[in-house]
């Protein structure tokens, strides 16, 4: 990982958002209030206006400018979430390159910042439910000497499946949990754009 691929990685995901968009405000109105699209879009779309006008120094401050950008352009709950992960990992990557061990201790650093934040755990039905496991794949990946490119690709496929995993969950964080035992049979909102998160990393890194 470089300064060229994190700003990249932020661009990709800002223009699979606004694909998803629809999509992600749909899965929202079903056990939500309909606004995860526009919530990721308008976040991403000012991070990558932000990044664009950063010199950055390293991987890190492209991540932090993210995560700050986020925290403070999106009112729902995903955006101090996001934010988090992304300001976490920008703390773990003060240089210009990252290695793979390095990205994904930052990685791990993300999803530790997002469960002190929202206090969810496996299960609960959220974006945690597709980032834990593709953490794990990352991590297992790396482990096993796999180059960078393969390991982000497990762990987008990783995402995929945490993020179906969360349909038969009965929600208990955030707005999905009001609806108790009528949030199952949905598909979390916020483990999709997780699981899109980690998809656009695989591809822009072996774009
Ligand atoms: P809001 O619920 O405020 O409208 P969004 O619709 O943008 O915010 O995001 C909803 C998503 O946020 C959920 O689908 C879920 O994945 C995630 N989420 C909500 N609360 C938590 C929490 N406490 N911990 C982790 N993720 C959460
Ligand atoms: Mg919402
Ligand atoms: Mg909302």
């Amino acid at each position: 990982m470089d300064i060229a691929l994190a700003r990249a990685w932020v661009q990709a995901i800002a223009v699979a958002v606004d694909e998803q968009k629809d999509y992600l405000t749909q899965l929202d109105s079903a056990i939500g209030d309909a606004d995860h699209g526009s919530n990721m879009h308008r976040g991403f779309t000012a991070a990558v206006a932000a990044v664009a006008a950063l010199e950055p120094a390293s991987v890190g401050d492209v991540l932090t400018k993210t995560g700050t950008t986020l925290v403070s352009s999106v009112g729902g709950a995903s955006g101090p979430l996001y934010g988090s992960v992304f300001r976490s990992m920008g703390k773990a990557l003060d240089a210009p390159t990252a290695d793979p061990e390095q990205f994904v201790a930052a990685l791990a650093a993300g999803l530790e910042s997002v469960k002190r934040l929202g206090a969810a755990t496996p299960g609960d039905k959220t974006m945690i439910d597709a980032y834990t496991p593709a953490l794990a794949a990352f991590q297992r990946s790396v482990g096993a000497a796999s180059d960078f490119g393969a390991a982000a690709e497990a762990a987008a496929d990783a995402a995929e499946t945490g993020m179906r995993e969360t349909t038969p969950m009965q929600a208990r964080k955030g707005r999905a949990s009001y609806l108790g035992a009528r949030s199952v049979g949905h598909q979390d909102p916020g483990a999709t754009s997780t699981a899109l998160i980690f998809r656009t990393l695989a591809e822009t890194v072996n774009a």
